[in-house]
């Protein structure tokens, strides 16, 4: 890491883009056999959606993923023209200009095609598609029982020069855990969704199931793409396991305030927090509207002068306060909430335990007060050497 002992704001997101860089291509590594999607929603997980997009691009991912069309115009707008999926949208929402975009649109029922359809023909733009199969997530895709029925009529229209179904594809519900096989039964039923597509006559570019942990341990899951998102970031995503990835946010304040108290005194709101003895109380100007989870008051710790210290008391929506006993704090000084681990910091999966939560909630509450700052790419090949089979 670059010098790093000083801010110049009152807080920020420190995003190492060279572990971005690292992390995609170890990902593609792992997953030679399959293209690599880099999903960049919710900001690029908290940390920008354009640096990281640019950073996936050129380290090995070639797909895009975002849920919104408003996300996948940012990219086009930003001219990126790798191919793009998004895949959530309004029951009437106008995807025209998504089509024109030639962005890639996640189709799970006949209506849904019907919307896509009715937009490409006013287009006059064929649209490119992917059907979407619910293989056990229950959440969007087409039930089994109406795949067939879907898939015919999208290759109906395929004919009729409407829409290309470029890909198929489906979601795992539980792939982080090894001793549930639960993901053999989605594999399963992903593979029968992939013959009664061809059946219907259907010739998909990509088929693609796996999410960061079934691509990390299950390569029979890669098909023709995978979809990176956690594991983009740096975080292991299977607990337990490590994989070698670097964490690429750094959230850090500034020390804003200090002061000397005694034994017993009540700190926060509620009160619920006594400092056990003369100690100095620092103030970090960081807070829940920042994403720092409230309920992690009264477990949660932050590193200060090398030292691991606990907040002392409930965190508030803009400021929490750190007991750090005898170090000599003063204002100024870096306090970090969690970073890659390597300097003794919390991690953002130790923010997520304190606060019963994923990492990926901890990395996309980062607020959009907090300022990122971008850490320059430095040459991933020369630590890397996986990137130049690629
Ligand atoms: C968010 C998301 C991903 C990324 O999942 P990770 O487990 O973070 O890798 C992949 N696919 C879909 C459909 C998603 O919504």
């Amino acid at each position: 890491m670059p010098e790093l002992d000083t801010l110049s704001t009152m807080t920020e997101a420190l995003i190492d883009l060279d572990a971005i860089a690292y992390n995609t291509a170890l990902l593609a590594n792992v997953c030679r056999d399959a293209q690599l999607m880099a999903v960049v929603k919710a900001n690029g997980f908290g940390h920008g959606t354009l640096e990281v997009a640019r950073t996936a691009l050129a380290n090995g991912a070639t797909w895009l993923g975002v849920t919104s069309q408003t996300e996948a115009l940012a990219l086009r707008r930003a001219g990126i023209d790798a191919p793009i999926l998004m895949w959530l949208f309004g029951p009437n929402e106008d995807l025209s200009a998504a089509v024109r975009a030639g962005i890639d649109i996640s189709v799970a029922s006949v209506a849904h095609l019907d919307l896509v359809a009715e937009i490409a023909l006013r287009s006059s733009i064929r649209a490119g598609i992917h059907l979407k199969i619910d293989t056990g997530l229950s959440r969007n895709g087409a039930l089994p029982a109406d795949w067939s029925a879907l898939t015919h009529a999208a290759r109906l229209l395929e004919r009729a020069g409407l829409v290309r179904v470029n890909g198929l594809w489906s979601h795992f519900a539980n792939a982080e855990d090894p001793a549930d096989d639960y993901l053999h039964t989605q594999q399963s039923r992903f593979h029968d969704a992939i013959a009664t597509a061809a059946a219907a006559g259907l010739s998909p570019k990509v088929c693609h199931l796996a999410n960061s942990a079934a691509m990390l341990l299950a390569p029979g899951t890669h098909h023709d793409l995978t979809r990176a998102g956690l594991s983009l970031y740096g975080i292991e995503p299977v607990p337990g396991k490590t994989f070698g990835l670097r964490p690429a946010m750094t959230l850090r304040a500034q020390v804003i305030g200090i002061r000397r108290v005694s034994a017993n005194t009540r700190v926060s709101y509620g009160s619920d927090y006594a400092t056990a003895r003369d100690t100095t109380l620092a103030l970090v100007p960081l807070g829940f509207a920042d994403g720092a989870p409230r309920v992690a008051s009264g477990q949660a710790q932050a590193l200060v002068h090398g030292v691991r210290c606990r907040i002392a008391g409930r965190i508030a929506m803009d400021q929490f306060v750190l007991d750090v006993g005898d170090l000599p704090v003063t204002p100024g000084d870096v306090v970090t909430l969690f970073g890659d681990g390597a300097d003794g910091a919390p991690t953002a999966l130790d923010w997520a335990k304190w606060a019963q939560t994923n990492p990926h909630e901890i990395l996309t509450g980062i607020g959009s007060r907090v300022p990122r700052r971008f850490l320059p790419l430095r040459d991933v090949r020369q630590r890397w050497p996986g990137r130049l089979s690629l």
